[in-house]
Parts: C-alpha cells; sequence; structure tokens
C-alpha cells in the first residue's frame, strides 16, 4: 500500500486543496478587484467558470436565464451534490485591501462588503478538491455520482437563487452545501426571514407650486402618505416582522413644482411567507389609499422575493462532524496584529452583535462560549453546535433552495471579532490572508461533508426524508411570480 493510500479523507481533501491554494486566492483576489452588482457579474462569473472549465469540469452557463449564472459539473449519476457558490458585491464600499482605516480605492466604487469573493471562491476549491479526490480514489472505493457548482448571481437584494430554484435547475439534486464568511465559526443552524420586495410608482399631475397648486396632484405627498401609513401599520403584524422602505424617486430638487412622478421600495419580511404575503396586501391597500388621498395613481411593481431558510438537521450534523475533523482557521502573529488593528475600529454594539448571532446559532451553551471571547480580536475555535429555531435577523436565497433540497451551510472566521458585514472592514479583510484561510477552511469543511455524503447514500436519503416530511406539513410554493425577471441594481 503506498503512502497516499493510508491518508485519511480528511488528510487527503485538506491537502489536495492546500495544493492549489495559490490559484483558488488568485481567483478570490480577482473576483473582489471586479466588484460587480447584482446580475452584472460577467468578469466575475467568467473567471469561475473558465477556471472550473480548466479543472475538467463541464460548464452551462446563461442557466435558469440569468446571463452571470452557470452550473459546472464533474461525473455522473446519482447522489448529485451542488456546492453553491456567490461573487456579487455591494455599491458604495470600495474599499483599499488589508487596510485598517477606512480608505476607498474608487471613491463611489463598488466592494466586497460581504465577503462573496471568498463565498465563491471556497465552494468552487470544494467542488475541485472532491473532484480530485473521486480522480484519485474512484476506483479503490467505487465511489459514484455528480458534484456541481452552482454559480449562483445576485444574492444581494436579487434573489438570484429564487429565480433559480423557479426555473428548476436544482430539481435533481440530493444535497446542497455552502457557507458564508463571518467573525466566527459555527454551523449556519438558524432560520432566516422570508421576503418580498416591491416598487410602488405613484403619478400625479405637474403644476406651479404658488401659481397653480390646486392644479397639481403631487406623487411625493402620495409616498410620504403611504409611508406614514405603513408606520401606523407595524404596531398591527406579527411580531417577527419587519418592512423598510427607500424612496427611490422623489419627483425631483425643485419645491416650486408640484411632483408629478414618484417612488418607493419596499421590502417586507417575516419567518412565515405566509405573513410576508399578509403584511404585503396590507401594503398595497395603504398604496391605493395614498392614491386615493392624493388624487394619484399607483402601479405596484414587484421586484423579488425569497423564502425563509429551512435548515436540515441530518446535514448539520455531517458538516459539524466535518468542521471538528478540519478544525477552524489559524492564524500567525502577524494575521492577529492585523485583527487587532481592525477590532479597534468596531464598535461595542458590532462586538455585541456578533456574540447575539454566535449566540442565536449555538443556544444556551454559546453563551459561556461568548463570555470567554472578550479579550480575542481573532476567534480560532468552533462555536457549540445547536439545532437552533431562533431567527437570524436577516434573509438569504439560499432559503429557496433549502425547501427544494435538503441543504447545510456554515460560517468561518475570515474577519477580526465583531467585524459587522457590509462594511468597510469586509471589504479589506476579504482582500487579506484572514479571509483567504477562512475561504481555504471554508472549502475543507464543504469538500469533506460532500465526500461523506457520496459515501453514505442512507444520511442522503434521512436528509430528503426530513425535508419531505416539513414540506409535507408546509408545502413549498416559489414566492416569485413567473412574470417577474431578476433586475439589476439601479443607480
Ligand atoms: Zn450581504
Ligand atoms: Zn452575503
Amino acid at each position: 500500500m503506498d503512502a497516499t493510500a493510508i491518508d485519511t479523507t480528511t488528510q487527503r481533501l485538506d491537502a489536495l486543496i492546500e495544493d492549489k491554494r495559490d490559484r483558488f486566492i488568485d481567483y478570490a483576489n480577482q473576483v473582489w478587484e471586479y466588484a460587480e452588482t447584482r446580475f452584472e457579474e460577467g468578469r466575475s462569473a467568467s473567471t469561475l467558470s473558465e477556471a472550473l472549465e480548466a479543472e475538467g469540469f463541464q460548464v452551462e452557463r446563461g442557466i435558469a436565464g440569468i446571463d452571470t449564472a452557470f452550473v459546472a459539473s464533474y461525473g455522473s449519476g446519482k447522489p448529485v451534490i451542488a456546492l453553491l457558490g456567490e461573487y456579487d458585491a455591494l455599491a458604495g464600499l470600495s474599499q483599499r485591501g488589508e487596510a485598517s482605516d477606512a480608505e476607498p480605492l474608487i471613491p463611489g466604487g463598488n466592494g466586497h462588503g460581504c465577503g462573496h469573493n471568498l463565498l465563491g471562491v471556497a465552494a468552487l476549491a470544494a467542488a475541485v478538491g472532491v473532484r480530485d479526490y473521486l480522480e484519485e480514489w474512484r476506483a479503490q472505493q467505487g465511489l459514484s455520482g455528480t458534484i456541481r457548482f452552482y454559480g449562483c448571481p445576485g444574492e444581494e437584494g436579487g434573489s438570484g437563487k429564487t429565480f433559480m430554484v423557479r426555473e428548476g435547475v436544482f430539481d435533481d439534486v440530493d444535497a446542497a452545501l455552502t457557507w458564508h464568511p463571518q467573525a466566527f465559526n459555527a454551523i449556519f443552524s438558524t432560520p432566516t426571514l422570508a421576503n418580498i420586495q416591491a416598487y410602488f410608482r405613484f403619478k400625479g399631475t405637474s403644476a406651479h407650486a404658488a401659481n397653480s397648486p390646486h392644479l397639481g396632484r403631487s406623487a411625493l405627498d402620495a409616498v410620504e402618505l403611504m409611508n406614514v401609513g405603513a408606520n401606523y401599520l407595524r404596531e398591527h403584524v406579527v411580531p417577527d416582522a419587519r418592512f423598510h422602505y427607500s424612496i427611490t424617486r422623489t419627483g425631483g430638487a425643485s419645491p416650486n413644482v408640484v411632483q408629478a412622478e414618484a417612488e418607493a421600495l419596499y421590502l417586507m419580511r417575516a419567518r412565515r411567507m405566509n405573513d410576508v404575503q399578509a403584511i404585503f396586501e396590507r401594503i398595497q391597500k395603504i398604496a391605493e389609499g395614498a392614491a386615493l388621498m392624493t388624487g394619484t395613481e399607483v402601479e405596484m411593481v414587484f421586484d423579488k422575493a425569497c423564502s425563509g431558510y429551512r435548515p436540515n438537521r441530518t446535514l448539520e450534523s455531517v458538516m459539524q462532524a466535518q468542521f471538528e475533523a478540519f478544525g477552524p482557521p489559524r492564524h500567525d502573529a502577524e494575521e492577529k496584529a492585523y485583527a487587532e488593528r481592525i477590532k479597534a475600529t468596531v464598535s461595542e454594539d458590532d462586538l455585541r452583535t456578533t456574540y447575539a448571532n454566535i449566540v442565536s446559532a449555538g443556544g444556551e451553551a454559546a453563551e459561556a462560549y461568548v463570555d470567554g471571547l472578550a479579550d480575542k480580536a481573532l476567534v480560532e475555535d468552533l462555536a457549540p453546535y445547536s439545532a437552533s429555531e431562533a431567527l437570524m435577523y436577516g434573509s438569504t436565497d439560499v432559503g429557496d433552495v433549502s425547501w427544494v433540497v435538503p441543504t447545510a451551510q456554515c460560517y468561518v472566521n475570515c474577519f477580526a471579532l465583531g467585524t459587522p458585514l457590509h462594511t468597510w472592514q469586509v471589504v479589506a479583510q476579504g482582500r487579506s490572508s484572514l479571509g483567504h484561510k477562512g475561504m481555504l477552511q471554508a472549502a475543507k469543511v464543504m469538500a469533506g461533508t460532500a465526500v461523506a455524503l457520496l459515501e453514505n447514500p442512507a444520511t442522503l436519503a434521512q436528509a430528503r426524508e426530513e425535508l419531505d416530511a416539513a414540506t409535507r406539513r408546509e408545502p413549498y410554493r416559489c414566492p416569485i411570480p413567473a412574470d417577474v425577471t431578476p433586475s439589476p441594481l439601479k443607480g
């Protein structure tokens, strides 16, 4: 027996992924630099899809009718394991990499403030690692199946995966795995909020605001009255609900003109989609009321929606065991010093939010765990796991995948303790060795989970049964109507 044959799966996958670390880091840095926002991730999608092609994957581009969505496959037949990768950036978060103070690279430019440059490449590296492992071991172990990387665009405010689920691209998948960069290590074990986003466009009549105000019908008045009505609605919704709005068109900068056109964008959320839909109906009535009061007309334009995340406890326990086997990322003195500098820029409130996120995922045992973190700038251990039903107050389009395919995800530490998502600190660290180390470790945990599932069809059957039992009680319906198409970010 040669030396490789006695390596454990964990050691072998670790070595296979480490062998290609430089190229994975290079892809992550490229995507970081492109910093493309939702549904416009052309260069990022090309980098990743071409990399997978070069690794022997078969690539199909433009899936689900979305230019920047793609699937890369290796192997054949069942089971089919999916690795989900995101690569969209956020507007206005341009920031110099590896810096420890806010310093835009391009004033007003985009930045990877949610770490999706790391997210996408870790899923890619996991797929490549599993492929390399199967190439070596297929003959000995008789392992078969398909490993797929799904290039999932438009997560930030776009619900790209929800459109992909609607178009059926995950229908034959047996398990889906993904992760998110964070300031700690844990299983993503919590449900998230379902949401619906819609525009309300008001149309009135312009007039000279002093000379003939009685002839004007103000669309801006309608937006303001709608927002007042919505704010009164807050008392009469389920406790987990949240809704927020932005005024996306004000009608212009001139106060001496009655504004004939104005628009608000509403984002409505709750744990259950039924509750979101009920709030959405009431918000539509409020908009009609505002139009009646102001003598304007209103048009509702459905933008996007996503379902709440449904954790799969069977898959989570497999992923937890793999996370324990590979361990969290470890850091050297230089990385710890950088984390100290970043931690100095985050507030006490940010730290408390990080702790609250750890506790909501890890349950009671995590309360003692976070008490021990106070003096640290970097977390180097795995937070306690619990099959938590506590809500994570946010949304992800992984939610819709989790309703049609058993899904598991983890958080892997890429940032100094307390780093909040959607900030310059994430952009800076996402281009540093902190981010890169977290990314590679996430790749290993996902690759280990994928191999464990390929080896254990019974676990996959159990995970499917867990999902089926839940959806028999509460069937899935895609929350995005058939005629709605993905929308890029508006300037
Ligand atoms: Zn985000
Ligand atoms: Zn994100």
